[in-house]
């Protein structure tokens, strides 16, 4: 089933998570501990993402065709076009075609960890726009040919796309109107929805929604969440530089339970702070939650039951 359906047929928010494959050569485990100990809250779908943070992985296609097939969860390939000929692109679609899968989040990719600028593959793609038009154009069966720039009809494949949304700019765009015309560039090329970075004020969101809207895009926009509840994790961020503000007082809260080795009262602060965040956002009209569950379930289940009062 394509993910955007879930947002037509519903009227109650969907719940969603993201796992991530682990480091080649560790074990599957903490994503499957994972998604058990989401099951109980009926998931919609589930996203994997490939080699976030520039350090590159393995696993990302088989692993969301286990989800769908193990535990009936729709699942999303998070698919990066860097570093990949439109040939590797295409094979992996098909890969993917072969497993099942029928969504894809079209991403551009992190930078290589170390390197802050951007490059693409000679016979690649430079931004996530130009990979959704490849990802359209196979949903047409058009299939590169063996002439460059020429196609050759195949059996159409039935991709959902979704793309990334930045509610405070992309770090790599300074205008943040400019980082909005980008885009809509993906979603004129055919995406479904879009999947937003990580944010720490529910205003970012809905001010990012209402520039979209004004802009005529109508489809769903679902704010990715994370459930931050230490202090490393804030530093992690912003080591990251991502380009994300995070609210001084909820800094300043973190780092004070750090110091004294409070992880539990830290812990309940985060998931507080985050689900006060995700209810904002459901009653300022956000479709959903997108829940980054960095592998590890307990500040993602306190979230979720606190913003959905159900029961400890
Ligand atoms: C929900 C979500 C999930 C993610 N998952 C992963 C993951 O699994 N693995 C991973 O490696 N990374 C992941 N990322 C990070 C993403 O790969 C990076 O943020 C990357 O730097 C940009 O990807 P993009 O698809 O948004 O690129 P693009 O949309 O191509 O944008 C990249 C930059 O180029 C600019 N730009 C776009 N089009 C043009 C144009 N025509 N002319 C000039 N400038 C342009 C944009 O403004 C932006 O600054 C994820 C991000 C999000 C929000």
């Amino acid at each position: 089933m394509k993910v955007s359906e879930f947002y037509k047929k519903s009227k109650a928010p969907v719940f969603s998570i993201e796992v991530s494959p682990p480091l080649n050569g560790e074990s599957l485990d903490p994503i499957f501990n994972t998604i058990n100990s989401f099951k109980e809250f009926n998931p919609a779908w589930c996203s994997v993402t490939c080699g976030a943070l520039g350090r590159p992985r393995g696993g990302t296609i088989p692993i969301s065709g286990r989800i769908k097939r193990e535990y009936g969860i729709e699942s999303v390939v998070h698919f990066i076009c860097m570093g990949r000929s439109r040939q590797d692109i295409e094979n992996l679609l098909t890969d993917m075609k072969y497993e099942g899968v029928e969504n894809v989040l079209a991403l551009r990719g992190d930078s290589p960890k170390g390197k802050t600028s951007f490059r693409s593959h000679p016979k690649g793609h430079r931004f996530a726009y130009q990979l959704v038009r490849q990802i359209k154009l196979l949903n047409q069966g058009r299939y590169l040919a063996e002439k460059e720039g020429e196609y050759r009809e195949g059996l159409p494949t039935d991709f959902c796309i979704s793309v990334a949304g930045y509610p405070e700019g992309h770090p790599e765009c300074s205008d943040k109107k400019e980082d909005l015309q980008h885009l809509k560039m993906k979603v004129d090329e055919g995406a479904d929805y879009i999947t937003t970075q990580l944010f720490f004020n529910a205003d970012h969101y809905l001010r990012f929604v209402e520039n979209i809207r004004k802009m005529g895009i109508q489809i769903p926009i679902i704010p990715g969440i994370m459930p931050v509840g230490s202090w490393p994790q804030i530093r992690f961020i912003l080591n990251q530089q991502l380009g994300i503000n995070i609210p001084q007082p909820f800094i300043e809260k973190l780092e004070k339970y750090h110091s004294v080795r409070d992880k539990t009262s830290a812990q309940k602060f985060g998931i507080e702070y985050i689900a006060s965040m995700c209810k904002s956002l459901i009653s300022g009209g956000a479709p959903g939650i997108h829940l980054y569950t960095m592998n590890s379930p307990t500040r993602g289940r306190g979230v979720i039951q606190e913003t959905f009062n159900l029961k400890r």
